[in-house]
C-alpha cells in the first residue's frame, strides 16, 4: 500500500520531522518515533489476535499514541475501528459488539473490555520496553483488504459502520496530493486536525498530512472549548491547510482578529461534510485575501469526499449557492432516479447523487442486506462500476455538482450526521413512550438544534422536568450532539390521511 510505503520512507529520511502535535498538551510524534511505536504496539497485538483480518477497536481522542495504535493494527493485518471520547459508554459497547472485537485498545480510560483489552498503561510499556523488529510488508493491509472502519449513526438506533479499504484510502489520497500541490508549491505543509478521528473529515487532514510528509496540527477538545486559548494557540501554529467544517470556521470567525495577519502562512482552507455559504466562502476571501478556499463534498460510504471545486471571488459573490465540486478522478458521479440505471438522468434535471468509482467503500460491517441496499454494481459501457446511493438530491451543470438537500431523515447538524431515526428508536426504548418523532429545529434553513415529540402511556405534570429526564437518559446512549434540545409531551400524535406522523403540523409547533 502506498500511504505506508510512504510512512516507512519518511521513517528513514525525515525521521526528526514532527508528524503529529497535540496543540493543547504540547505532545508529539515524529516520523521515526511513528514507525518504531507503531512496530512495538504491533508485536503485541500479534500476541493476542490470530492472522483472521479481525477488527480492532480503538478508543481514545487526541493523544499521539492513537495514530501509532491505527498504524500498528494495519500492519498486522487488521483494520481499526476509531471510537472518539464524545462517545458515551453505550455507543461504544454498541460498536465493540457489532465489530465482533477481539481487541480493544482504550488510549483513554473506560470500563468497557472486550475479549482482550490494552490500556494507555500498556500501550505506554510496550512503547517503552518493546524491542520489535520490522513487520513484513506482506502483512499489513493491503489493496481490497479494509483499512479502517468508522461507524455512523444508522437509522435503526444502532450505529453502522462503513468499511474503507486500502485501495480506497490510496486512491483517495493520490488526489488530495493533486489539490495541494495545486493549491501551493511548499513542501512539508502543516495541516488543521479539528475533527475527531471517529469523524471521517479527520482522514483529509490526518492522512493527506501522513502521505505527503506534513505536520498534522491537532486541536483536541478541551482547546476547541476556550476560544481564548484556541486563537492564541492558532496564531503561533503556522498553519498552511485549513480542514473543518464549515460551522467550525463559522465559529472562528466570530472571531475579528482570524485573519492572515494572525495566520500569514495559511495556504488552503479545506471544507467538507455540508453546506458551504457564499457568506463564509466571502469573508474568508476577505480575511485571507492570498489563500484557496476549496468546497468539497462526499460521504463517509466513498471515502471522505469525491468532488472539489476551488471558489472564486465570482462564485462567492453570486446569488446562487456554491456547487459541491467538479467529480475527482477515478469517480463518476450519477444524478438518478429510482431505477438506478445508466447513465441517469440529464443536465440540469434533479435527482439521487450516485457515486461510481475508486474510492467506494467495501459496504457495511456485517450488514450484508444494509449494504445490498445502498451499493451496488453499475453497469456502464466502460464496465461494471461500484456505486453508492448517497440519499442526498442534486443535478448537474456544465460537469459541476450541485446540493439541493437529503431525500430522507438524515441531516447534519454542526457537522455532525445524525439518522433522526437513531433518535427516535433509542427514545423508543424507553417504557412509558407510545410514540415519538424527532424534528430538527431550523432557522434561515440551518439546522440549530433537535426536538422531540412524544406521546405517552401516563400524564405528565411538569413538562420541562419530563424533559430533562429524556435528556439524561439519552446521555447514557448517544453522543452529546444527537441529543434533542427539548422533549414536547403530546396527547395525542399528529397524524396525516396516510397514516404517518404528521411532521409538518409537528414542525409548526417548534
Ligand atoms: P459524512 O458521512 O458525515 O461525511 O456526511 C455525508 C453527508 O454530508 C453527505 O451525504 C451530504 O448530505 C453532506 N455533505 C457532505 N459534504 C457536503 C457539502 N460540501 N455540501 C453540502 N452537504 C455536504
Amino acid at each position: 500500500m502506498e500511504l505506508l510505503k510512504r510512512l516507512k520512507n519518511y521513517s528513514e529520511t525525515q525521521g526528526d520531522v514532527i508528524a503529529f502535535e497535540n496543540a493543547f498538551t504540547d505532545e508529539t510524534i515524529n516520523y521515526s518515533q511513528l514507525w518504531d511505536y507503531s512496530n512495538k504496539i504491533a508485536e503485541q497485538i500479534d500476541k493476542v489476535l490470530d492472522n483472521d483480518k479481525q477488527p480492532v477497536v480503538v478508543y481514545g481522542h487526541k493523544a499521539p499514541e492513537m495514530l501509532a495504535t491505527f498504524l500498528a493494527c494495519v500492519k498486522t493485518g487488521h483494520p481499526y475501528c476509531p471510537v472518539d471520547i464524545s462517545m458515551p459508554k453505550d455507543r461504544l459497547v454498541d460498536i465493540v459488539e457489532a465489530s465482533k472485537t477481539k481487541l480493544l485498545i482504550a488510549i483513554e480510560d473506560t470500563e468497557i473490555t472486550a475479549e482482550n483489552k490494552f490500556d494507555y498503561k500498556d500501550i505506554k510499556s510496550f512503547i517503552a520496553n518493546g524491542d520489535a523488529a520490522e513487520l513484513p510488508e506482506e502483512r499489513f493491509v493491503s489493496e481490497d483488504d479494509v483499512y479502517y472502519i468508522i461507524f455512523t449513526s444508522g437509522s435503526t438506533g444502532k450505529p453502522k459502520g462503513v468499511m474503507i479499504t486500502a485501495n480506497c484510502l490510496d486512491n483517495y489520497l493520490y488526489w488530495m496530493e493533486s489539490i495541494m500541490t495545486r493549491s501551493t508549491d511548499k513542501k512539508q505543509l502543516t495541516y488543521l486536525n479539528q475533527a475527531p478521528f471517529s469523524f471521517d473529515l479527520s482522514v483529509m487532514d490526518t492522512y493527506t498530512s501522513l502521505f505527503t510528509g506534513g505536520t498534522i496540527w491537532s486541536m483536541e477538545k478541551r482547546l476547541q472549548e476556550d476560544m481564548g486559548l484556541m486563537h492564541t494557540k492558532l496564531a503561533e501554529s503556522g498553519l498552511n491547510v485549513w480542514v473543518s467544517t464549515p460551522s467550525f470556521m463559522n465559529v472562528c470567525l466570530l472571531n475579528k482578529d482570524f485573519n492572515e495577519n494572525t495566520l500569514p502562512e495559511m495556504t488552503t482552507f479545506l471544507f467538507c461534510g455540508e453546506v458551504l455559504t457564499n457568506k463564509t466562502a466571502r469573508e474568508l476571501q476577505k480575511r485571507f485575501p492570498k489563500a484557496e478556499v476549496i468546497n468539497t463534498y462526499g460521504p463517509t460510504e466513498s471515502t471522505v469526499a469525491v468532488t472539489e471545486v476551488l471558489i472564486t471571488e465570482e462564485m462567492a459573490n453570486a446569488e446562487r449557492p456554491l456547487s459541491i465540486g467538479y467529480d475527482k478522478p477515478g469517480t463518476k458521479i450519477f444524478i438518478m432516479d429510482d431505477k438506478y440505471t445508466y447513465p441517469g438522468l440529464s443536465e440540469g434535471e434533479k435527482g439521487e447523487i450516485v457515486i461510481a468509482g475508486n474510492t467506494v467503500a467495501a459496504g457495511y460491517l456485517n450488514q450484508p442486506e444494509l449494504t445490498n441496499d445502498k451499493f451496488f454494481k453499475l453497469n456502464t459501457p466502460e464496465g461494471d462500476m461500484w456505486a453508492y446511493k448517497t440519499g442526498d438530491e442534486g443535478f448537474k451543470e456544465k460537469e459541476l455538482l450541485y446540493y439541493c438537500g437529503r431525500m430522507d431523515f438524515q441531516l447534519k447538524l454542526n457537522g455532525y450526521r445524525i439518522e433522526l431515526g437513531d433518535i427516535e428508536s433509542n427514545i423508543l426504548e424507553m417504557q412509558d413512550v407510545t410514540y415519538c418523532v424527532v424534528l430538527p429545529i431550523e432557522k434561515r434553513g440551518e439546522v440549530k438544534g433537535l426536538a422531540a415529540f412524544v406521546t405517552l402511556d401516563h400524564d405528565v405534570e411538569d413538562e420541562f422536568e419530563y424533559s430533562q429526564m429524556v435528556r439524561k437518559y439519552l446521555a447514557e446512549k448517544l453522543p452529546h450532539y444527537m441529543i434533542p434540545k427539548k422533549c414536547v409531551v403530546l396527547e395525542e400524535m399528529p397524524m396525516t390521511n396516510n397514516g404517518k406522523a404528521d411532521r409538518r403540523a409537528l414542525k409548526e409547533m417548534l
